[in-house]
């Protein structure tokens, strides 16, 4: 069956046989591994020219390559992968024992690499919406199954790696979003699932934007963000699709003098403007919990992922950046209390537990400090991630929660979370990289 070529591929081939390219073929292609480059702003023309450069010049020990890199204008291939027969490329440790766990192969024997990029002046709905449309098409192409054969780089090697999902929360994704966009678009690109074209209907009028809303070019969270409308901003609206993407539950989008798209979660109706909003803006029916509700907001899955990713993992104890000792997803106490000692070891299972039930505390007292104020999930597991790392003390007394309780779409708090990027290092407080970052991406999350 055809498969719709929405993009092209430039092949720009690594010389070999070389350091980056051995020119061995992949006789069954069995998976993909979805990367990003981890150095923001890099783009794939850049990344390639890289690696041709170092080719024969890269330490032996450092040879690494991928197949395809992909940013806003370009899907460069570097390693055969789809413009040719493809070939081993080196993106994975071999040492890691995941793919072979799952395949009975290393990845660099048997998946293809494909390197997103991001950052910097890179336009991440368009990277994003080609990054998507390669790995549905190498699934087409290798007979993979488009629900199971994307794994993720953080997944195969999770002591060292947090990519794609790191790249995609700088792009406002999720690697679950990823995966299910990545299925979608196979089955689109198929024509499998004929697209049921959005229907608008004529009606005009006029809105308000309740919240910081996105304004898209077609009615689904996929498309182009073609511009960000702050809260209260006036929109005449010249039509309504009524069966575009649901988001939590709501398929209702209005389209916009110039064909662009709002969905109707984030605003509110004519009848309503000018009538006073109480401080709580609600986008969602899931937002217009009443004080007494929100008690039952938890940390979800997405929430949970992104704690691992950040604290990364380890099953022997060690010292962490401040000299505490630390085991599993950051654990410095066990559930009996009892404090983490040199030589401890723990299982996977049990590092699982200790996470999970050290987030749940902490998710707790998190609903306790914020009452009776609503947040949104995002920003809840935003707070719950803040709060595991610096401690539900430090959240109390912070800006942040101050600027929260006046108002949750307040653009200082993204301020207000990059203030908490120090930690003692040898008795000195120090600007901590790795906190700057998660800093970074915990404001991000709380803002999508
Ligand atoms: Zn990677």
């Amino acid at each position: 069956m055809a498969f719709l070529e929405k993009f092209t591929l430039t092949p720009r081939y690594i010389p070999k046989p070389s350091r980056r390219r051995s020119g061995l073929p992949i006789n069954r292609v069995r998976f993909l591994v979805a990367h990003d480059t981890g150095n923001p702003g890099s783009t794939a023309r850049g990344n390639v020219s890289f690696y041709i450069d170092t080719c024969n010049t890269v330490p032996k020990a450092k040879t690494a390559s991928a197949h395809i890199f992909v940013d806003d204008k370009e899907i460069i291939e570097c390693v055969p992968a789809l413009t040719g027969k493809p070939e081993k490329a080196w993106h994975v440790l071999y040492k890691v024992p995941k793919d072979n766990e799952l395949y009975g192969v290393n990845a660099n024997d048997a998946a293809i690499g494909v390197e997103y990029c991001f950052g910097g002046k890179i336009d991440a709905d368009k990277a994003y919406e080609k990054y998507v449309w390669v790995l549905a098409r190498l699934i087409h192409e290798f007979k993979l199954d488009p629900a199971k054969d994307v794994i993720g780089h953080f997944f195969l090697d999770p002591q060292r790696k947090t990519d794609p999902a790191t790249g995609l929360l700088r792009s406002r994704r999720t690697y679950d979003k990823l995966l299910k966009d990545v299925v979608e678009e196979y089955f689109e690109c198929l024509g499998d699932k004929p697209v049921v074209p959005n229907e608008l209907s004529n009606e005009t009028g006029t809105l308000q934007t309740a919240v910081r809303l996105n304004v898209r070019s077609k009615p689904n969270t996929k498309s182009t963000i073609v511009q960000t409308l702050a809260a209260g901003a006036t929109v005449d609206y010249k039509g309504i699709v009524k069966n575009g993407e649901k988001v939590n539950n709501n398929p209702v989008w209005y389209m916009d003098a110039n064909g662009n798209f709002l969905w109707s979660g984030g605003l509110v109706l004519e009848e309503t403007i000018g009538t006073p909003k109480p401080v709580t803006k609600t986008t969602s029916p899931a937002e217009t919990r009443s004080a007494a509700e929100i008690n039952v907001l938890r940390p979800d899955d997405k929430c949970i992922d992104f704690i691992k990713m950040k604290e990364g993992l380890r099953l022997d104890a060690y010292k962490d950046v401040a000299g505490v000792w630390t085991i599993g997803y950051g654990t410095i106490r066990y559930s009996d209390n009892r404090v983490v000692k040199a030589h401890d070891t723990i299982t996977l299972d049990q590092a699982e537990t200790l996470l999970k039930g050290q987030v749940l505390r902490k998710s707790l007292e998190v609903n306790a400090v914020l009452n009776p104020v609503v947040v949104r999930q995002n920003q809840y597991n935003a707070l719950v991630s803040f709060a595991y790392n610096v401690g539900i003390g430090a959240l109390k007394k912070s800006t942040l929660l101050r600027l929260i309780k006046v108002d949750q779409e307040d653009p200082k708090i993204k301020d207000a979370f990059m203030m908490w990027n120090k930690a003692h290092v040898d008795g000195m407080l120090v600007e901590v990289e790795g906190l700057k970052i998660r800093r970074q991406e915990e404001a991000e999350m709380y803002f999508s």
